[in-house]
């Protein structure tokens, strides 16, 4: 099954990808990982990447389909994969379209409301990257990290403000490319959050069992 996972920043996308892969036996393909990788490197490539990608730039399209193109070829054949930042505008979708057969959709959909108390409440180990919260996921002691002792930081793009912000960049990007796919009748598969707490097994759970009804898990 080849699949393109859409949600929001602080929609639980990275948590859900991990969790299919496992069950699933996907590949997942993130494109912002993949970027993060190359630009670590001193080469053409990565200096070019890195000049975009520090900015908060998209990467040109013709390298950002290269780097797709050779990250899909080394996929083992009977393996499906789970995409994930790709594609990020309608143009990226066309060309998706004419390098693979994607089977499925898996669209996130969550409330502002929990995506503005779940990053809000985020907190990072400037040490090691540990993610907790202040209400769900306290560290045992208050601002240190429980893995390594580090102390915990918020992101300075975890606050309101800025997280009303970057939902509305992500709607504006991704309404277009989900009309785009709707119209070519490429199956969707939404999955609902609806509470805060809402354990992620459950949507996880509910994600598979309508990949089985598609006939795709
Ligand atoms: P963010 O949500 O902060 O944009 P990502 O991890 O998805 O984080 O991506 C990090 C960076 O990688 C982006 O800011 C962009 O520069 C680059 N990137 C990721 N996906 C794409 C894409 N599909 N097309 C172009 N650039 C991309
Ligand atoms: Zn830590």
């Amino acid at each position: 099954m080849n699949a393109i996972i859409f949600g929001a920043p602080g929609s639980g996308k990275g948590t859900y990808s991990s969790r299919l892969q496992a069950q699933l036996g996907l590949e997942v393909i993130s494109m912002g990982d993949i970027f993060r990788e190359i630009l670590k490197k001193d080469t053409k490539l990565g200096k070019k990447v890195k000049s975009y990608v520090e900015k908060g730039l998209l990467v040109p399209n013709d390298i950002v389909i290269d780097v797709l193109k050779q990250r899909l070829s080394e996929i083992p054949s009977g393996k499906g994969f789970l995409l994930d930042g790709y594609p990020r505008t309608v143009d990226q979708a066309r060309s998706l379209e004419k390098i693979v057969k994607i089977d499925v959709i898996i669209l996130l959909l969550v409330p502002d409301w929990i995506i503005i108390e779940r990053l809000s409440t985020r907190r990072i180990c400037r040490n090691c990257g540990a993610v907790y919260n202040t209400r769900f996921l306290k560290p045992k002691n208050q601002g240190v990290c429980d893995k390594c002792g580090g102390p915990l930081y918020q992101r300075p793009d975890d606050t309101e403000e800025v997280i009303k912000k970057r939902i509305q960049i992500y709607e504006e990007q991704t309404q277009p490319i989900v009309k785009l796919f709707k119209r070519k009748q490429i199956p969707f598969v939404e999955a609902h959050c609806e509470t805060l707490d809402a354990p992620p097994d459950n949507i996880v759970k509910e994600i598979i069992k309508d990949l089985q009804k598609l006939q795709l898990a």
